[in-house]
């Protein structure tokens, strides 16, 4: 705030000022209160004393003056003293209350600058130092958002690059004649531009995923169908695979409130997935039934080469893949779990995965709320 003729009227004045005035009122109030009472009570105090000691008039009038004088001695040094008292706790008190809101003021530019690690040390349990939680909270919190952000970017340079690379490298060649100018040469080109085709689809949709905004369709629908659903569209796969694939329903399921089209690229997803990371011969099994506290489970259970429970715990991550370079080379980019993730949680149900541990098998499960007025 700023006082009359540009003066800057601190915080630390104010509180200065506020004790002042305070002390100012309480003295004036006792000054006013001792000049006007004391001269009529000290009055009646000596004419008692005159009727038991009989003392004379000369006597009386002499005690009454050098009592109020005597008070006004006193009431001086007290204001006085009362005034450095002031001076005194007023200083301390705002530098107690001032200093951290400085440090909270010097902290909170730093963040501004994009220094996110700057926190504020706490001592003690008032507002202020509620105050200084908070804001270390909330340093904290912009601190892994901006890690997010950076790793995002390395991730997303990462993943442009390994395909962008191999078309360069393959034009380059037919332009050399290095590569020979057939089929074959173009499939690998074709291969690497629906991969990057794939990746940015699956970018709009994290990203429209991770804003809150994927529309959805809301519809009543048997669990059981969607189920069937998405094993008629995978079917084929886990044929050419020779992986088993068993589904496993309960009829009479209550229906859930879904959009039929995203739940099916769930479901997709975990199918998908789970023919992915199983080796020929091996079986998978995907159903649904009711998770015993009104709600629908389904489950993607397979017997491929399992999770760690590190790995478990970062599966829905964005860009998380368990093997890196096997996974890319069978054109996964780890964004498919997140996508599904934040799909059930869309829906307001829960998704999870377990693992004996590797070799061992994996089980996604998702739940999803079933319709409460049917
Ligand atoms: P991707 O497109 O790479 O498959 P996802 O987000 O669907 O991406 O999966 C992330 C990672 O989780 C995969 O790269 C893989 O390492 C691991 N994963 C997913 N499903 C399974 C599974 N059924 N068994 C073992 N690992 C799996």
């Amino acid at each position: 705030m700023i006082g009359p003729r540009g003066f800057r009227i601190t915080l630390t004045w104010k509180l200065f000022l506020s004790h002042f005035i305070v002390v100012m009122a309480a003295g004036v109030v006792l000054g006013a209160v001792a000049y006007l009472r004391i001269p009529t009570a000290l009055q009646h105090h000596v004419a008692r004393m005159q009727a038991i000691v009989g003392a004379d008039q000369g006597l009386a009038d002499d005690l009454r003056r050098s009592f109020i004088a005597a008070q006004g001695q006193i009431l001086t040094v007290a204001g006085i003293a009362a005034l450095l008292a002031t001076v005194i706790v007023g200083t301390f008190v705002a530098w107690r209350v001032v200093g951290p809101i400085r440090k909270l003021t010097a902290a909170s530019r730093q963040i501004a600058g994009g220094e996110y690690r700057e926190l504020v040390s706490v001592t003690g349990n008032d507002e202020l130092a509620e105050l200084a939680r908070s804001f270390n909270r909330m340093a904290a919190a912009l601190d892994k958002t901006e890690q997010r952000r950076v790793e995002l970017i390395g991730n997303l340079a990462h993943e442009l690059k390994t395909p962008l690379t191999t078309i360069r490298s393959v034009m380059e060649g037919l332009i050399d004649g290095v590569l020979p100018a057939e089929t074959e040469t173009f499939l690998d080109v074709q291969r690497e531009t629906l991969r990057l085709q794939r990746l940015t689809e699956e970018l709009q949709e994290l990203s429209a995923a991770e804003a809150g905004e994927l529309p959805l369709r809301l519809e009543k629908m048997n669990p059981g169908l969607l189920v069937r659903r998405a094993v008629d569209r995978l079917e084929p796969q886990f044929h050419d695979k020779a992986v088993q694939l068993h589904v496993d329903l309960d009829d009479s399921l209550p229906s859930v409130s879904v959009d039929g089209e995203r739940m099916l690229q769930v479901l997709i997803n975990l199918l998908g997935n789970a023919v992915q990371y199983t080796e020929s011969g091996g079986s998978v099994t995907v159903g649904c039934h009711p998770d015993g506290n009104g709600n629908v489970e389904f489950f993607v259970a397979d017997s491929g080469i399992g999770l760690t429970s590190q790995e478990i715990t970062r599966v829905f991550e964005r860009f998380y893949r368990v093997e890196k370079s096997r996974a890319r080379s069978r054109g996964g980019s780890g964004i498919g779990l997140t996508i599904a993730a934040h799909i059930v949680r869309a829906h307001g149900g829960t998704i999870h995965a377990e693992s004996e541990g590797p070799g061992m098998g994996s089980r996604f499960f998702f739940i999803l709320p079933t319709v409460i007025n049917p």
